[in-house]
C-alpha cells in the first residue's frame, strides 16, 4: 500500500510537471507568433498607414458596411487605437484571446494535481483487497461528475458530455493497463 501510494504521488508531481510544460511550450509559441504579427503590424501602420486604413475599410466593407461609411469609422478607430483595432481586425486578437503561457501552464498543473488528488485518496481509503476494481468504478464516475459539472457551468446539456469523458477515460485507463502489463507491472502490491 505504502509503495502504491508513493507511486501514485510521483506519478501526480510527474504529470503535473509534464502538463504544465507541455502547456507553457504550447501557448509560449502560440504567444510569440502574437507577438511578432504585432510587431509586424506596427511597422506596417508606421510604413504605410493609408495602405492599412485601406485594409481596414476593406474589413468592414466586407462585413456589410458602406463603403463610405466603412472609410469613416476605419479613420476614427486609427486615430483612437491603430495598433488595438487593426489587431482585434486583421489579427483576431484582443485582450480576451492573448496567449498568456505562465497562467495556462500553473491552470494545467493545478488541474492535473486536483484531478490526481481523487486515485489518492481512494489509496488511503479502500480495502486493498478491492482497491482495484473498486478504484477504477470510483475514478470513472467520477470523471463522469466532472464532465457533467463542467457541461453546467459551460451551459451544455450535461449527459453526453459526462458519457463521453467517461468512455475515454476507461479507454485511457484500459490501455495504461494493457501497457503496463506488457512490462509486467501489474497493479498488484
Ligand atoms: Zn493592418
Amino acid at each position: 500500500m505504502h509503495a502504491l501510494l508513493v507511486t501514485g504521488v510521483a506519478g501526480l508531481v510527474a504529470g503535473a510537471m509534464s502538463m504544465a510544460a507541455g502547456e507553457y511550450v504550447s501557448v509560449k509559441s502560440q504567444s510569440d507568433l502574437e507577438n511578432a504579427d504585432l510587431a509586424r503590424e506596427k511597422k506596417e501602420l508606421a510604413e504605410t498607414p493609408e495602405f492599412e486604413l485601406q485594409e481596414l475599410t476593406d474589413i468592414y466593407i466586407q462585413r456589410g458596411v458602406e463603403p463610405d461609411l466603412a472609410r469613416k469609422v476605419a479613420k476614427q478607430m486609427t486615430a483612437k487605437d491603430a495598433l488595438g483595432v487593426h489587431a482585434r481586425e486583421e489579427l483576431g486578437i484582443s485582450d480576451l484571446t492573448t496567449a498568456k503561457p505562465l497562467q495556462a501552464a500553473l491552470a494545467s498543473a493545478g488541474a492535473f494535481s486536483g484531478g490526481a488528488a481523487f486515485p489518492l485518496l481512494f489509496i488511503l481509503f479502500l480495502p486493498e483487497a478491492v482497491f482495484v476494481p473498486a478504484a477504477s468504478v470510483l475514478c470513472i464516475a467520477l470523471l463522469g461528475l466532472l464532465g457533467a459539472v463542467a457541461a453546467y457551468a459551460g451551459g451544455a446539456l450535461p449527459l453526453k458530455p459526462a458519457l463521453r469523458i467517461m468512455f475515454w477515460g476507461a479507454a485511457a485507463m484500459g490501455f495504461t493497463a494493457l501497457i503496463g502489463s506488457f512490462f509486467g507491472v501489474s497493479a498488484e502490491f
